[in-house]
């Protein structure tokens, strides 16, 4: 085989295998306390290249721009003709094809994840999944809040490959994207060889694009691959938590040519700080209003919970870590933190007073449902929770790096979870019945921090009524961050139980 045909052969392997992630994918969920809604319904329509609905824009353009046209002619033909008999298939069907991952393989790859966590970890100790995940959300953001104005993307080049960055040169500029919110966002593997360290991650996110003054929310999942050389040392908390140079920790401002503005030194893309290399829209479909009054059956509820498989291990290196045994610890963390926090977000959910807690929550967390609350309010809704009630709580798993500690736990609880118009109308849900449902919530704290009697109601680092907390999450009586788990816990992930991954 010369290399040519080599050539070829590997790219069909990568777009049959883009094409099978097309396929059985299901559609992301809109992930709320409570977990009863879901985004579901036709539209569709990417912003990839101006490509088509359900990423399929993308496959084609990957087709026409990798290979020649004697293969990809006939290549697209045959997709066209697979994916129309598939679309068919889904509308008599009336639901999308959904390959739901059984317990035991959501298990099994909990488990590969955090061996190949403990692999990296191994060459790199500052390696901090935490930070990492706030490292991919902010570059995510500002990659498509800047995706079509081409004298700003360049300000990001040494955290986004040359090829991905091309793709947007000569794109339409009068397409704004705004109000991005990251539904959830996990690793789905890391692979380490001798000259780099790889880690795809899996981004779920919804999104304002305007042209032309007409405005569409998106909802995509998008699987991007981030890139960095072997051998490196993760950078500090500081540095990880906003976009910044590498060498000298001023806030991201580069060149083309990766030359940053403050302090002249150019930074080679993947050298010192991760970048990513390939981005892939895994499935996208647009938003609409009525799915704020859309319940979907419960689903999970009865899944037996995804724990750590070195789970005892983890209580007592949290234990030694404390100077107190996992049994005592544990009852504070159940009533003090997990089961108080639990309850006081609900109540501001249903009063739709959100900004009331934003240092109970991490940024990233509390800007996704600070959106969803604000599009209650604009519709005139409100999604009540009425007598809710914890009624038990399962330690899912307990993470330690250099940098933070988390603890995820499952949370089993009721409530009578309906929407009401301003009137005071049920326009969905149910008034009347509870319903049950569960939740994984990760909490994370900064090592070190041993406040587990915090009254929730204060500035956790100065003792003023938590009431004036700034975009960023500082308290403008201290000028503290407060929503880093510096000085407490806070809350970092929900995730709804059919979507937990370990
Ligand atoms: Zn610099
Ligand atoms: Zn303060």
């Amino acid at each position: 085989m010369n290399i040519k045909s080599k050539n070829t052969v590997y790219f069909l392997f990568i777009l049959l295998f883009l094409f099978v992630i097309l396929v059985v994918t299901g559609e992301p969920a809109f992930a709320r306390p409570g977990g009863g809604q879901s985004y579901s319904g036709g539209g569709g329509g990417g912003d990839y290249g101006g490509g088509g609905g359900d990423g399929i824009g993308l496959l084609i353009y990957l087709i026409f721009s990798l290979l020649p046209p004697y293969i990809s002619i006939p290549l697209v033909i045959i997709i066209l003709i697979v994916y129309s008999i598939y679309k068919k298939k889904k509308l008599k069907s009336g639901d999308q094809i959904v390959s739901k991952p059984t317990y035991a393989a959501v298990a099994q790859n909990s488990q590969t994840i955090q061996q190949q966590l403990h692999s990296l970890m191994a060459t790199d100790p500052n390696f901090s999944r935490i930070l990492f995940l706030d490292f991919v959300s902010s570059i995510y953001v500002k990659f498509h809040t800047y995706k079509y104005q081409p004298q700003n993307l360049t300000k990001i080049t040494p955290f986004v490959a040359k090829s991905i960055i091309d793709t947007f040169k000569g794109q339409p500029s009068n397409t704004q994207v705004n109000e991005i919110v990251i539904g959830s966002l996990y690793l789905v593997q890391i692979s380490i060889s001798a000259d780099k360290v790889q880690i795809l991650t899996e981004i779920n996110s919804n999104y304002t694009s305007t042209t032309a003054g007409k405005s569409t929310r998106y909802i995509v999942t998008e699987r991007w691959m981030f890139e960095r050389a072997a051998g490196i040392l993760s950078a500090t908390p500081e540095k990880m938590q906003k976009l910044s140079c590498p060498s000298c920790g001023a806030p991201a401002d580069f060149s083309e040519a990766g030359v940053c503005a403050h302090c002249g030194t150019t930074i080679p893309p993947g050298k010192h700080q991760w970048m990513v290399s390939n981005r892939a829209i895994v499935f996208t479909d647009t938003v609409k209003t009525n799915s704020l009054l859309s319940y979907a059956p419960e689903v999970g509820t009865n899944y037996p919970t995804v724990c750590s498989p070195t789970l005892n291990n983890e209580k007592q290196y949290f234990a030694n870590a404390h100077n107190t045994s996992w049994d005592q610890y544990w009852s504070v963390f159940y009533h003090n933190i997990a089961s108080k926090y639990f309850l006081e977000i609900y109540k501001n959910w249903t009063d739709l007073k959100w900004k009331d807690l934003r240092h109970l929550l991490s940024d990233r967390l509390w800007e996704s449902y600070n959106f969803w609350t604000e599009e209650y309010k604009r519709n005139g809704y409100q999604n009540k929770l009425d007598d809710t009630q914890i009624m038990k709580i399962h330690l899912a798993k307990i993470e330690a790096d250099k940098f933070y500690e988390a603890i995820t736990v499952r949370i089993f609880a009721s409530a009578k979870d309906y929407v009401v118009d301003r009137n005071g109308k049920v326009l969905a849900g149910n008034s009347k019945t509870p319903r049950i449902f569960s939740e994984y919530w990760t909490f994370i704290r900064r090592k070190g921090v041993e406040n587990d009697s915090y009254d929730m109601k204060t500035c956790p680092n100065c003792g003023a009524k938590a009431d004036k907390i700034a975009q960023g999450g500082v308290c403008e009586y201290c000028g503290a961050k407060i929503t880093s788990g510096d000085f407490s816990w806070v809350l970092a992930i929900i995730t709804q139980d059919e979507e937990y991954k370990g």
